[in-house]
């Protein structure tokens, strides 16, 4: 009996987890790291019409497709949301996710402020939206140099696309300015910690306390 009582039996409802920024901010890192220590939170693994970077892996970072496989998901209405990005196609497919939520797993998502507002219109209950912000431009800059894995023709279109992708901040539930990764990671831990807590994500509640009270 006092292990039914114990709260990691309690059903419970995964939530999606979206981080957004401008490219730079430290959101790929920060992923990472969330990935890294909690283990009920998976990635949602975009399908994406982009280059592959020096690096990536196929099926790890992103699956890598054509333009005609992408329209062939987004007509069978396969992908949860999709969006342009510096004209490549991005998209989430919708069938992973579907079953991680089922299960009381959490996802998180890296996706950009257009993927987010569909996210917000099909499934709001279920989503946590935090937005990463970079210390300062010059920084921001800086980051996007050190990467050095796009061409100065790319890095000067993404530093040109970070004030229109920072222009929706006012769209999340959250917004972390990233000044020391560490602290930022903190942030969104505790972030998460809260946002799992909440009783409506807990759907196991009524018959754990009914149990509670039954052996009152
Ligand atoms: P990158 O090409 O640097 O990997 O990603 C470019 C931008 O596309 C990032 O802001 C990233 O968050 C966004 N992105 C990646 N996957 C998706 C997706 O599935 N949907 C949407 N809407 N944006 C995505």
């Amino acid at each position: 009996m006092a292990r039914a009582a114990h709260s990691k039996t309690i059903a419970r409802r995964g939530l999606m987890l979206v981080l957004s920024s401008p490219s730079g901010a430290g959101k790929t890192t920060l992923s990472r790291m969330l990935l890294t220590v909690e283990r009920n939170l998976e990635l949602s693994i975009s399908v994406t019409t982009r280059q592959k970077r020096p690096g990536e892996v196929n099926g790890r970072h992103y699956h890598f497709i054509d333009r005609r496989r992408f329209d062939q998901l987004k007509q069978k209405d396969d992908l949860l949301e999709y969006a342009e990005v510096f004209g490549n196609c991005y998209g989430t497919p919708r069938k992973p996710v579907e079953k991680a939520l089922k299960q009381g797993r959490d996802v998180l998502f890296d996706i950009d402020w257009q993927g987010t507002q569909q996210l917000r219109e099909r499934a709001r209950d279920d989503l946590v939206s935090v937005f990463l912000l970079p210390p300062s431009s010059g920084e921001l800059a800086r980051r996007l140099h050190t990467r050095a894995q796009d061409d100065k023709k790319v890095i000067q279109a993404r530093m040109a696309k970070a004030g229109d992708e920072m222009s929706h901040w006012a769209e999340y539930d959250y917004v972390v300015v990233n000044r020391d990764l560490d602290r930022a990671f903190n942030d969104v831990r505790a972030i998460l910690a809260a946002e799992r807590l909440k009783r409506e994500r807990q759907p196991g509640l009524s018959a754990f306390v009914r149990g509670l009270v039954a052996q009152m």
